[in-house]
């Protein structure tokens, strides 16, 4: 393989078929950063909207840092893996109290930072430094391992060190972020996971996977392993004196969609029945006494690595101040009022329910 050559057909290629992105419009070290991040795990098509409200939110990092956490979670639900979120916003007080409110371009530096793994690092190197760093994320292992045709699994920890190496040895050291960018889009749109486009590859005359009818069976990864299913319960639980009010409350800031608000509940015990699990979540997260009623809905939802059934129902406050024993806050609050906090898509399907708006699954 003739590494000019490669380089050269690819940057044609890019030139010519690069999608119109926003973050690609105005580039800078925060618009990489933010996008970026949103990109780890999301679909462009869904992270575009949300960068665009995002920036428009908090046009500078200063802004970013300023904020509070709940404001950065409202604008961010909806996106998922909230953990994002809280970590873009902790870093931005790190870069303004630490690195005078502009981002470094030092790997070790940029590593530092709550939630800049190697990946974000070589992004905002390479993309908005024009450093010649690597990145290496799940598009790019594909290519690499189709032009190289790697037959070991991409998995084991010795075959990633080596696709980072290739990795830097491939970066155009003249334009290091284009090309980055180039190989991305090449995985994202023509070297597809399970029916790679060789015909329209601008890189096929130096793909040996092609070359050899392997592609099909490249990369070689681990065999996936049964995603776990668990029943959790939620409870729209009524204030007794108050019937236009129920109880929210907040997440855990550390904990799975910390700093998120729900309604409040959890995970149902084996062989428990949902009513029990109800009565007795809300008394060890809220050491609230409750009396259940009405079934609300069932919503049927996927994680990264489990799936769950959240079963919802109405309750009634029948004693105990609440205390924040399992939560970190909680208000009583109107329907209307929701919409100055932010939930994940499970608690926003309840609440559409509540407005009449949607059934459940
Ligand atoms: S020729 Fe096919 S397998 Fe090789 S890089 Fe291009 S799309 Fe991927």
């Amino acid at each position: 393989m003739s590494m000019p050559a490669l380089r050269r057909d690819l940057l044609i290629w890019f030139e010519e078929n690069a999608r119109d992105l926003p973050w690609r419009r105005d580039p800078s070290p925060y618009h990489t950063w933010v996008s970026e991040t949103m990109l780890q795990q999301t679909q462009v098509t869904t992270v575009v909207p949300y960068y665009n409200a995002f920036i428009n939110r908090f046009p500078y990092i200063a802004v970013l840092a300023d904020a509070t956490l709940d404001d950065v979670l409202k604008t961010w639900e909806g996106l998922g893996y909230y953990r994002r979120a809280r970590n873009l916003h902790k870093a931005a007080g790190i870069v303004v109290s630490e690195h005078g409110g502009e981002l470094p371009d030092d790997e070790q530096a940029l590593l530092a930072l709550p939630g800049i793994g190697r990946y974000t690092a070589g992004a905002i190197r390479s993309i908005a430094f024009a450093l010649p760093a690597p990145i290496l994320d799940g598009n790019v292992k594909r290519v690499i391992t189709r032009l190289d045709d790697i037959e070991e699994n991409i998995d084991n920890g010795p075959v990633e060190r080596k696709l980072w190496q290739r990795a830097s040895e491939l970066v155009d050291p003249k334009r290091p972020g284009v090309f980055n960018e180039a190989v991305m889009e090449l995985g994202a749109t023509i070297c597809l996971p399970q029916k790679p486009l060789c015909l329209l590859c601008p890189v096929q005359k130096h793909c040996l996977a092609q070359d050899r009818g392997t592609q099909y069976e490249r990369p070689v990864r681990n065999q996936r392993r049964k995603v776990p299913h668990y029943d959790v319960v939620a409870g729209i639980i009524w204030h007794a004196g108050d019937s236009e009010r129920f109880m929210i409350a907040q997440r855990p800031a550390e904990g799975m969609l910390g700093g998120l608000w729900e309604f409040p509940g959890g995970k149902q015990e084996p062989g428990e029945h949902a009513v029990n699990a109800l009565v007795r979540e809300l008394e060890e997260e809220l050491a609230i006494e409750v009396e259940v009623g009405e079934h609300l809905l069932d919503i049927d939802h996927a994680f990264t690595h489990f799936r769950i059934t959240l079963h919802a129902y109405h309750v009634r406050h029948i004693g105990g101040e609440p205390q924040c024993l399992g939560v970190d806050d909680w208000r009583w609050v109107t329907l209307p009022e929701l919409d100055g906090f932010a939930f994940a898509r499970t608690d926003r399907r309840i609440i559409e329910a509540l407005q009449g708006r949607s059934v459940g699954r």
